[in-house]
């Protein structure tokens, strides 16, 4: 072994990927990026002031799901919801990136499912505290494969969602508050995009509970559908708060 290897103490996890349509090459992700309250119909139906800006969140890169997984239920929520969302997958660097540039550093989009523990997100509102236990958990982040952008930029087009083949979430790509260009300018002035990160862009109206057995297909007019199901949770043990004394 030469002197400029480095020794981990243990195999480092390897580095999350997305499949890219009509190549064996594969996206690694960076990190993940979303951004909530993006259509004013669903910052309605959230309870919010469609006036208020869209918000940023993140979640960790390893959460994300190919389609045709089984998602099993997570744990600590009675209210697993689902979110489609278009994809945003970055492909080169930048900060401060303008909007008439951000087309130049976007290597592709995707259909997202931004899972989310309804009730500890809103325990968390509730009380000003992050959102990280209800949105960045395990798993919680499925994605389809890639559509490059050399295939066309995507501005509009339907985005919907079905469970178990009924539709829950309808709306159109171009009733974005932020559309792709703003979001992208907006996030380079808070974090430096790097080749590799993903945004999930929002999602429209009609977010509601799963349950397992369910089926879920997402989509995104011109993109790969992406298609998972819900099967039962792996029991937790008590948790802290209600443990025996
Ligand atoms: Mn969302």
């Amino acid at each position: 072994m030469s002197a400029s290897t480095i020794e981990y103490v243990f195999l480092p996890p390897q580095i999350p990927s997305v499949e890219i349509a009509g190549t064996r090459q594969r996206f690694p992700v960076h990190r993940i990026y979303c951004v909530g309250r993006n259509y004013a119909e669903h910052v309605r139906e959230m309870g919010s002031d469609a006036k208020e800006p869209p918000v940023f969140f993140t979640k960790p890169a390893d959460a994300i799901v190919p389609s045709a997984a089984a998602i099993p239920y997570p744990p600590r929520t009675e209210n697993l919801h689902h979110e489609v969302e278009l994809v945003v997958a970055i492909g080169s660097a930048g900060r401060n990136i303008a909007a008439r540039e951000a087309h130049g550093h976007i290597f592709g989009y995707a259909v997202g499912n931004d899972l989310t523990r309804r009730d500890l997100q809103g325990a968390s509102k509730k009380k000003g505290l992050p959102w990280d236990t209800g949105k960045a958990f395990d798993a919680s982040a499925p994605i389809a494969s890639i559509r490059p952008a050399s295939l066309g930029h995507v501005e509009r087009g339907r985005i919907w969602l079905t469970v178990n083949g009924e539709i829950r979430q309808q709306s159109d790509v171009s009733e974005m508050i932020w559309g792709v260009p703003e979001i992208i300018a907006e996030l380079s002035t808070l974090f430096e995009l790097k080749a590799g990160d993903l945004i999930y862009t929002g999602t429209p109206a009609g977010v509601g509970p799963l349950e397992p057995g369910d089926r879920i297909e997402c989509g995104v007019e011109g993109l790969e559908t992406l298609r998972t199901s819900i099967i039962p949770g792996i029991r937790t043990g008590p948790t802290v708060a209600n443990a025996p004394k």
